[in-house]
């Protein structure tokens, strides 16, 4: 039996760039497709929303020309390319694979609705949530936070570079040690950065577990799902 049955997987699109500055690496979107096939066929439920960072982040904009809001909506876009990408790849791996998007793009993806997201899920299809929460100023981040609390999911997985969180920089002290859960009060008494602030204040109120793992290392996310120990997991 699967640890969680449903799941909010979130990473950012960074991961689907590789080693590349921009854009996508067709190896990596692969192995991002077979991982979550392989867990799709354990019958996990399986929802994924995916950044933008590997093509447009709204922040990038330094032109007075563009405000703020309208190059989000250009990052917001990014987050949909990266969502056509990945479903075209899952569904040539014989995955049945959706793409809802935060707003109304009806020749590119079906527009986001909750029941509906619920029942794809519910019959096994994986759906990707584009468009991030369709509004400026926010983050994929909580895109995640929202969409997984919307759906029900049991967890969001927070995909980051480091496989979980430590006592103190990993990269830096050899002593430092991954912790293997927190609760989300110890986590802003210690000002730890798990998500944005916005995401993580969503989670903590609707009391969704976080587990912040690394997804490109091997066999991390089928460990999750198996309920073994990996990454960390902040919860109540
Ligand atoms: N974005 C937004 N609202 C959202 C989600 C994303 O405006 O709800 C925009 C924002 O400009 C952001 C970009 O989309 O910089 C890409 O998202 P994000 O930075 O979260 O991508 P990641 O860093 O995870 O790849």
């Amino acid at each position: 039996m699967p640890a969680y049955q449903r799941i909010l997987l979130k990473f950012s699109g960074e991961v689907l760039m590789g080693r590349q500055d921009f854009g996508w690496d067709m190896h990596i979107i692969e192995q991002v497709a077979d991982q979550v096939k392989a867990i799709q066929a354990q019958g996990v439920q399986i929802g994924l929303v995916i950044g933008g960072g590997n093509v447009f982040r709204g922040a990038q904009v330094q032109s007075t020309k563009i405000a703020r809001s309208t190059a989000d909506q250009m990052g917001m876009l990014a987050t949909l390319m990266n969502g056509i990408a990945l479903r075209d790849v899952l569904q040539s791996h014989g995955v049945q694979a959706r793409l809802m998007s935060a707003w109304s793009m009806d020749a590119l993806a079906e527009t986001f609705n909750a029941d509906a997201a619920k029942k794809a899920l519910a019959q096994g299809d994986v759906v990707i949530f584009a468009g991030g929460s369709g509004n400026p100023f926010f983050t994929t981040d909580t895109a995640a936070a929202l969409r997984g609390i919307e759906i029900q999911a049991d967890v969001v997985l927070k995909a980051t570079k480091v496989d979980g969180i430590y006592t103190r920089d990993p990269n830096k002290y050899a002593d430092a040690q991954r912790l293997q859960t927190l609760t989300y009060e110890q986590v802003i008494q210690q000002d730890i950065a798990v998500m944005d602030l916005a995401a993580f204040a969503l989670c903590r109120e609707h009391a969704m577990p976080i587990r912040v793992f690394d997804m490109l290392k091997p066999g991390a996310l089928e460990r999750i799902i198996a309920g073994k120990d990996e990454g960390t997991l902040v919860s109540k």
